[in-house]
């Protein structure tokens, strides 16, 4: 049977001690792509392993939204797993290692830096079958930030940059409250009100509901 794009699965993993949500997005038997590879525990690398073989995917792509460590904490062990870059915007790269670096001092278990980056600029588009995942770059809750924009299935993969009735905290460095609410405004709220938006902390809401409700906006 032919896979058609009704056949992708989107699977929320929250992992860490902060609860970022990984997803998988992914057909069965088929192929698959993980947003923010931040997990931490021996058990939740084993988990997502054990996941993806059980549901035989063939991870082609790991994609990050931001250079904070809660979201990239797992990718050299995950890029090294699935034998992926770890894919990232070109002002995201730099940061890496610092955050990497922060993780100690958190009092969690130190990591390794993810050895091999591939660069994405703004509106480059990543592939998958029939998917295609447009890059968004949008600043403000750090530096480096994207959105991944899924057009055909109007779906929006966030980030720390708009959450379920909130918005990414910018007291970090890099953070500009002005600057977020403007990527916001000016590269979320283009698209239509019923995007489903799937944000790096928390459950899933929409582009309508968070234009008419979110009360930091
Ligand atoms: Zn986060």
């Amino acid at each position: 049977m032919e896979n058609t794009q009704k056949d992708w699965i989107i699977k929320c993993i929250p992992v860490n001690p902060i609860q970022m949500n990984l997803y998988v997005l992914y057909q069965k038997n088929g192929k698959g792509l993980i947003v923010d590879p931040g997990c931490c525990e021996k058990s939740e690398f084993e988990n997502l392993f054990s996941f993806t073989e059980k549901e035989g995917i063939e991870i082609e792509h790991i994609l990050l939204t931001h250079p904070h460590f809660d979201h990239l904490m797992g990718a050299a062990r995950i890029c090294q797993y699935y034998e992926r870059p770890l894919e990232l915007h070109e002002k995201a790269a730099p940061l890496v290692e610092g955050a990497i670096r922060s993780i100690e001092t958190f009092g969690l278990p130190s990591m390794e830096c993810p050895k091999d980056l591939k660069i994405l600029q703004d509106k480059e588009c990543i592939r998958m079958g029939d998917v295609t995942l447009e890059t968004r770059y949008t600043p403000g809750h750090c530096e480096g930030s994207v959105c991944y924009v899924w057009d055909e299935r109007s779906m929006v993969f966030t980030g720390d940059v708009l959450f379920h009735g909130s918005i990414g905290r910018t007291d970090l460095p890099g953070g500009d409250l002005d600057l977020l609410r403007k990527s916001i405004f000016e590269r979320l709220f283009v698209l239509d009100d019923g995007f489903t938006v799937r944000p790096g902390h928390g459950g899933r809401t929409s582009i309508g509901y968070e234009r008419y409700n979110n009360p930091f906006l």
